[in-house]
């Protein structure tokens, strides 16, 4: 046993109403620089949607994380990055286009402006292969500019339906989005330390905040090629890699981060997590359908009088220990099972989980008003007529695995449910009671 500390968090997608407070707060902060202005260390994407850079998720595109080769952990690279590695010792990297252009916001632009053609449209097509998704979709496209249920849809041709039929689709009815922020995850096993030939990239021993030292940093920018969020960003104006460093000047006077302090939806939380590092190399051997669960393995009970004393034994303080006990991220992880790491295929060990968002919920419908459940069937049935298809949910959180998916929305749908009886009074509170148990609550 290794036990490490780790800062850790928890982001609650159903309280985040996008309002991008977090981004500026964190670019009034660290990015308000010359060649730091195309980045966004915290973005809020909409989803489905294309994210930032666009199509960070295609890892067809933009490997990066790791893969299982001759039953070892090796780093993922694009054969296009393979060869630019060899010729010209550059990986391939998101170009401005994917990042989008920065530019500069003028208040009174919005009433001296001439007109623009961002008014709602159809579903950008590509006009290269005739697909969805465009760079021309940025990262949130589908709420400044129409709504989109499709991108999620393996069952609807959009190619092959006429601009009406598109249109119909995109009707009030089928729309459904949530928003995802994202910051670095600063994984317990992060491929962009790994790839860094210079040293610069490291993970810090007494929290595990990862950093990129600038004076170490040779702009090589293997990190941007192999980290799998596409969180690091090279620096146009210094020739270094930069990257969020999760306000630790504040963090270590006791503050929470930027982004946190700011969130207007109180959806962070933050808390120390107890690592076994031994079983960090084993669980990310171990087959995609478990990587949710080789995950939760990886996080110690900070109870555990053998934990405490590997811990203290690699000098974790007792207040960190205290911490780690009362930490809101080990409830949501381990304990409640409700919050659940973005794309643990890529295999970096997140430290960042997402409590999956249910969107709005409608247990059933009469003359186009809402019914209340009458039934535990009908407090559940929206897991399986959601409008955003589980399938999505679960390729975001659980590597095409929907169990640990269904088992944190099912919890979400019964507290809901008794929170409304207990508040509202309009469902039976036995039948809201009968609900929690049913959901393991
Ligand atoms: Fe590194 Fe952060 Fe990317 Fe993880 S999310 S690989 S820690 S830059
Ligand atoms: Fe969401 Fe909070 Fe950011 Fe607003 S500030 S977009 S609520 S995470």
């Amino acid at each position: 046993m290794d036990i490490r500390s780790q800062v850790a968090m928890v982001f609650h997608l159903d309280k985040c109403i996008g309002c991008h407070t977090c981004s500026i707060a964190c670019k009034n902060v660290w990015t308000d620089r010359k060649g730091a202005d195309y980045m966004w260390w915290n973005n809020v994407e909409t989803k489905p949607g294309t994210g930032y850079p666009t199509q960070w998720e295609n890892q067809e595109e933009y490997k990066g994380g790791w893969v299982v080769k001759d039953g070892k952990l090796q780093l993922r690279l694009t054969a296009k990055g393979k060869f630019l590695q060899k010729i010209f010792h550059q990986p391939s990297m998101p170009t401005m286009d994917e990042y989008y252009e920065p530019w500069t916001y003028r208040y009174e632009d919005l009433f001296t402006g001439p007109e623009q053609d961002d008014q709602p449209t159809a579903i950008p097509i590509s006009k290269v292969t005739g697909e969805y998704i465009d760079i021309e979709a940025g990262p949130n496209w589908d709420d400044d500019l129409g709504g989109s249920t499709l991108y999620a849809r393996n069952d609807v041709n959009l190619s092959a339906l006429s601009e009406e039929q598109r249109l119909q689709l995109l009707s009030i009815e089928t729309l459904v989005m949530f928003y995802l922020p994202r910051i670095c995850n600063h994984c317990a096993n992060p491929a962009c330390v790994a790839a860094c030939p210079s040293g610069a990239l490291y993970k810090r021993g007494e929290d595990g905040i990862v950093l990129v030292n600038q004076k170490v940093c040779r702009g090589w920018r293997y990190c941007v090629s192999a980290c799998p969020y596409k969180k690091v960003f090279y620096n146009w104006s210094t020739g270094k890699s930069e990257k969020c460093l999760l306000c630790y000047p504040r963090v270590e006077t006791g503050q929470a981060p930027a982004c946190f302090h700011s969130c207007v939806g109180r959806i962070r939380y933050m808390g120390v997590l107890l690592y076994d590092a031994d079983k960090i190399q084993a669980a990310g051997l171990r087959p995609d359908a478990e990587l949710v669960t080789a995950h939760r393995d990886l996080l110690a009970d900070p109870n555990d009088p053998a934990v405490i004393e590997s811990a203290r034994r690699n000098g974790v303080s007792e207040q960190t220990l205290q911490a780690a006990r009362k930490s809101p991220v080990y409830q949501f992880v381990k304990a409640w099972g409700l919050a659940l790491a973005p794309h643990p295929e890529y295999r970096t060990f997140p430290s960042l989980f997402y409590v999956p968002a249910l969107g709005p919920v409608t247990y059933s419908m009469e003359n186009g008003v809402a019914l209340n459940p009458t039934s535990v069937d009908e407090i559940f049935a929206p897991l399986d007529q959601a409008r955003l298809p589980m399938a999505y949910l679960a390729n975001l959180f659980g590597a095409g695995q929907e169990a640990p998916v269904r088992y944190a929305m099912k919890k979400m749908l019964a507290i809901r449910t008794w929170k409304r009886a207990q508040t509202v009074g309009d469902v039976d509170m036995k039948l809201a009671l009968a609900g929690l148990r049913e959901a393991d609550c």
